[in-house]
């Protein structure tokens, strides 16, 4: 049995239901459901015995001490997280409170469950916490993409948050022996991503005629991944990967966020031309940039190929493609989460429009 953390989340969804796709071993789902956790992401899974859900924040060491000694999981994997950029600037605390000692408390509570485990189960179980190469800071044009070695120099309140958690999870291995692992993955796109996100708001204001705000010049540049291949690498990671370790997660896959969109607004165009028959990218609407906005991201995946064989299997054009297929196919996805809520929130953000 594994447990899962913030598996109602974007990646977190996608885990579950690959795992429970290509394996027989059941998953307990933990997840407090805040705006950015849906159960009807695991609709698919609902009535599977294999799957089990539970309500609950993953600060709460009570339950998450009983979750351990009810299921006594051979691994966890950790998506517990507040993950969106803009929210950690208008709103840090929460990041710190779910981020940093949400982790902290997971870290304490499962390391205590852990240490009087029989010694054979104690060598074989893995805290694998997701995390994001944000955590590096910003890459000027020319530099080196971000090995392993890279050092933290995080630049928002979101990354400080997933820098801090991440040193906790290294000092509980270094310290408590804990079998931890750490991924640091780019930029995930992919079915089911909350539509605050860079792709998903794009599709969504695009099928309503609305401006498609791009941050300053819009390029700035982000490595890309799709959810599927950043599961997978996380899947190899959790069965191959050294304790102790981290390991960077990458999509061969850089562009600009201009690019991004434009690519979006091509498939678009393909699949659901606009009745006037003018192009998408028309809408396109360049907006006051993000304070402290990093300028690039990119991955040296050189130690995941390397050690453990895995590289991404999706082009990113063909990615997008599928993806814009499926926010077109999904419309009542994205209809049952774009609530007031939601309205209220990117009518904020977007002001100036
Ligand atoms: P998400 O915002 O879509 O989902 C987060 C999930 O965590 C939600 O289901 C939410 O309800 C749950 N959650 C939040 N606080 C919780 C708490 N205190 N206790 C229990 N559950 C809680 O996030 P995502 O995009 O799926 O990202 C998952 C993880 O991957 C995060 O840790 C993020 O930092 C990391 N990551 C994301 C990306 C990306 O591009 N999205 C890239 C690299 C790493």
């Amino acid at each position: 049995m594994i447990l899962v953390t913030g598996g109602c989340g974007f990646i977190g969804s996608a885990f579950i239901l690959g795992w429970l796709d290509g394996s027989d071993e059941p998953v307990v789902n933990l997840d407090l459901l805040t705006y950015a956790g849906h159960p009807g992401n695991l609709q698919g899974v609902a009535g599977n015995p294999r799957y089990h859900f539970v309500h609950g924040d993953i600060g709460d060491q009570e339950l998450l001490g009983r979750l351990l000694e009810t299921h006594q999981p051979r691994a966890i994997v950790n998506f517990a997280a507040e993950s969106h950029v803009d929210r950690s600037i208008s709103g840090p605390m929460a990041f710190a409170q779910t981020n940093v000692v949400g982790t902290l408390k997971m870290l304490e509570t499962v390391n205590a469950w852990w240490r009087d485990r029989p010694a054979r189960e104690k060598s074989d179980f893995r805290f694998l916490h997701v995390s994001t190469d944000e955590v590096f800071g910003s890459l000027a044009p020319d530099a080196a993409a971000f090995s392993e070695s890279h050092r933290y120099e995080p630049n928002s309140p979101y990354s400080a948050s997933k820098a801090a958690s991440d040193h906790f999870v290294r000092a509980w291995h270094h310290t408590f022996g804990l079998p931890t692992l750490t991924t640091n993955c780019s930029n995930n796109y992919g079915p089911r991503q909350f539509p605050e996100k860079l792709i998903p708001l794009i599709i969504h204001n695009a099928l309503l005629g609305k401006p498609l705000p791009v941050y300053g010049d819009g390029l700035q540049v982000r490595d890309w991944l799709h959810v599927d291949d950043h599961c997978s690498a996380l899947r190899a990671v959790l069965e191959r990967g050294r304790p102790g370790e981290s390991y960077n997660i990458g999509g061969r896959s850089e562009r600009t966020n201009l690019e991004v969109v434009r690519a979006i607004c091509s498939a678009l165009d393909a699949l659901r031309p606009r009745a006037d028959g003018a192009p998408y990218a028309q809408l396109v609407t360049h907006v006051k940039d993000r304070p402290g906005h990093d300028r690039r991201y990119a991955i040296d995946d050189s130690k995941i190929a390397g050690e453990l064989g895995w590289k991404p299997a999706v082009g990113f054009e063909a990615g997008i493609r599928g993806t814009v297929e499926w926010y077109l196919g999904h419309q009542d996805w994205v209809d049952s989460v774009t609530s007031g809520a939601y309205r209220e929130w990117v009518g904020q953000q977007y002001a100036a429009l």
